[in-house]
């Protein structure tokens, strides 16, 4: 890169939207460290919580700027959305992890998996799922790396968001570990409800999350590290963090608000 070339990336990146985008995600990973230090509840987990930058409806370049400053792991929700960018990326992100956080149907697994890159998903919600994504990961010739995946749990038992009930957390847990050999079984995500008034204590919902987390280290003799917890989104991640999260997915806080009305489910 010639002189003025570098004089007018650094501009642009010191002014322009890169400058933007560089300073929010440098504030949030402050604030993530700052949360962990505040961590109400005392447990064996040192490592920093893992932070996934959400980037669905927003373009490939901006999660290249991301990834410029050393960030990692990407959330897509949309298969579609993760396919196109996964194979835009792949060459100027060589280093990316792609988590899948969205719904996800049986038709569209073999795409999803096709992905290069895929490190995640974190929405498993039944057998009948697992069974698929295990045998496709399969016929893809990728048994000898299993997929790392989390099962997805409605905790807020709310209708319009997917997941299992909290009380089958561990019948889905033993099927994938005990018939899926595909799959590394690697925690348990939420969403939760987004009406929790913070001012009143704790999110249930982000309990609720906790105690699925005992009852599956307790049921499988997992330890603490083993079962990742995932949650805590723009809007409640560093209280997530307080709480034990290991794993949040934010996405408008870093790339600003997306244009059309989130399902988030
Ligand atoms: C969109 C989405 C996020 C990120 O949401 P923000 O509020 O923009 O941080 C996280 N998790 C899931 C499952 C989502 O769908």
């Amino acid at each position: 890169m010639n002189c003025l070339a570098t004089i007018r990336k650094v501009m642009t990146s010191s002014n322009g939207t890169n400058g933007l985008l560089l300073s929010n995600i440098a504030s949030v990973n402050a604030k993530v460290k700052e949360a962990l230090s505040k961590r109400l509840v005392p447990n064996n987990l040192t490592r920093v919580p893992r932070l996934v930058c959400v980037g669905k409806t927003k373009p490939s370049s901006a999660i290249e700027t991301v990834y410029s400053e050393g960030q990692r792991h990407f959330g897509e929700n949309y298969v579609n959305e993760i396919a196109e960018k996964s194979v835009t990326l792949q060459t100027s992100c060589p280093e990316i992890k792609w988590h899948f956080i969205g719904h996800l149907q049986s038709k569209n697994v073999r795409k999803l998996l096709e992905c290069p890159n895929l490190d995640m998903i974190e929405t498993i919600d039944s057998e009948k799922i697992a069974d698929r994504v295990n045998k496709v990961w399969g016929a893809l010739g990728k048994a000898n790396s299993p997929l790392k995946v989390m099962v997805q749990i409605n905790t807020s038992n709310e209708p319009q968001k997917y997941g299992v009930a909290p009380g089958d957390t561990c019948k889905l847990v033993e099927y994938i570990r005990e018939k899926c050999p595909n799959l590394a079984f690697c925690g348990i995500m939420t969403i939760g409800s987004f009406s929790h008034d913070y001012s009143q204590g704790p999110n249930p919902d982000f309990l609720k999350l906790l105690e699925c987390k005992k009852d599956v280290m307790e049921q499988f003799s997992l330890q603490e590290d083993e079962v990742e917890v995932s949650m805590g989104m723009s809007n409640d991640f560093e209280h997530a963090i307080e709480l034990g999260s290991t794993n949040v997915r934010v996405g408008s806080t870093i790339f600003g608000a997306r244009e059309y009305a989130a399902s988030a489910t």
